[in-house]
């Protein structure tokens, strides 16, 4: 049983503040992505919870008893490395069992576990080599097994696959996954991958600046995002946002984008839009409210734009077109080779009702 409870935890360098009073209350067993870019605290904030980074304010308690004074190798807590951190001169039983002769087990008991945890890691023909005679992808294998062997109340991952190639990340994140859920430890990952931290996580926190924007469950974070920031980070190929100007009254209310092009929106969503009191708005479109028109939709003509084709990335299963809307270029999930690069004049449709609002001024999610 581990509940992990953040409060109002803080961190400052010198005038630097990397962390702003982050509120977090992880679950016993709940798998929990911080995730951000570059610089947004997120490694701070992990290292903190581990011990290995003292915290300027605020509370850090496992299980309700609080941790700031407790030294981190009694945080009974098994942090995994992006540069995985093996002994060079070890074997890789020698790695995986150094923690527990650290523990005073017998011999034999080290051996059994060494081997348990290298079966299901399937590292059971590895286990005489050196790291450097091993691959990333089982070093990286190793450094997770080294957690493992500990059994320990928490999961600590910081970037673990940053330095792996892709095709070998999509398969270890669904290794630790796995792995995690058959185990059910609590685990915090950090990550600056949108795509790991929607794949992996129960719950996601978004940070940026050391603030924490949002959090919630990947559906959560995808579908209602609090503000743009959040919207454009989160999310494959990314949101595009294209600034537009409200205008019109009564039934008819538009979003004029450049050009002579505009959409109409739902009465309340122009509403709350007017509301927010803006006479402007950012629109948030996912590729997937953008769609190719076929005749047979053409009931309505206020949710439609005309734009040549600006290029076509094609996937395999569907195909993302970049198209013009006013001033600006949005992308468009359509089937594939349905569009081609260079096409004039194609009719699409916007799904005027999912699309996104965001207050032109604050950033903040209008409806
Ligand atoms: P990255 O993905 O690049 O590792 P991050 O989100 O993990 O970034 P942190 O490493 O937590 O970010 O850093 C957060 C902020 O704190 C940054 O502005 C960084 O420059 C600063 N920082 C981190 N460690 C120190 C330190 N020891 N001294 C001074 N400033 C630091």
């Amino acid at each position: 049983m581990a509940e992990l409870t953040l409060r109002a935890v803080e961190k400052h360098f010198g005038a630097v503040q990397a962390v702003k009073a982050v509120d977090l209350d992880v679950a016993d067993g709940e798998f929990v992505v911080l995730v951000g870019p570059s610089g947004c605290g997120k490694s701070t904030l992990l290292r903190m919870i581990a011990g290995l980074e003292e915290i300027s304010s605020g509370d850090i308690l496992l299980n309700g008893r609080s941790l700031n004074a407790v030294a981190p190798r009694d945080r009974d807590m098994a942090m995994v490395f992006q540069d995985y951190a093996l002994y060079p001169h070890m074997t890789v039983a020698e790695n995986l069992g150094f923690a527990l002769k650290m523990r005073d087990l017998s011999a034999s008991g080290i051996d059994r576990k060494v081997r348990e945890v290298a079966r299901i890691l399937e590292l059971d023909a590895l286990l005489q080599r050196k790291p450097r005679a091993l691959s990333g992808g089982q070093r990286q294998r190793v450094a997770l097994g080294r957690a493992l062997i500990r059994d320990p109340k928490v999961f600590l991952f910081d970037e673990p696959l940053s330095n792996l190639d892709a095709k070998l990340r999509v398969g270890m994140r669904m290794e630790i996954r796995k792995l995690q859920a058959s185990l059910r430890t609590t685990s915090i990952y950090v990550t600056h991958d949108q795509i790991e931290a929607m794949t992996m996580a129960d719950r996601i926190v978004v940070l940026k600046g050391g603030e924490v924007q949002q959090i919630g469950t990947p559906t959560e974070i995808y579908q209602r995002p609090v503000n743009s920031f959040v919207a454009t980070f989160i999310g494959s190929p990314p949101m595009t946002l294209a600034s537009a100007a409200l205008s019109g009254d009564g039934d008819r209310i538009t979003l004029d984008f450049g050009r002579g092009q505009s959409l109409a929106i739902p009465q309340e969503r122009a509403h709350a839009l007017k509301k927010a009191g803006g006479a402007s708005a950012q629109v948030g479109l996912r590729a997937e409210h953008v769609e190719l028109e076929s005749g047979a939709q053409s009931r309505s003509e206020g949710d439609v734009f005309v734009s040549d084709v600006v290029l076509v990335e094609e996937h395999g299963a569907d195909a993302i077109a970049v198209v013009r809307l006013g001033d600006h270029e949005v992308l468009a999930r359509v089937r594939p080779g349905a569009v081609r690069a260079g096409d004039k004049a194609r009719r699409f449709r916007v799904d005027t009702g999912a699309m996104h609002l965001f207050h032109a001024g604050t950033g903040q999610s209008v409806v």
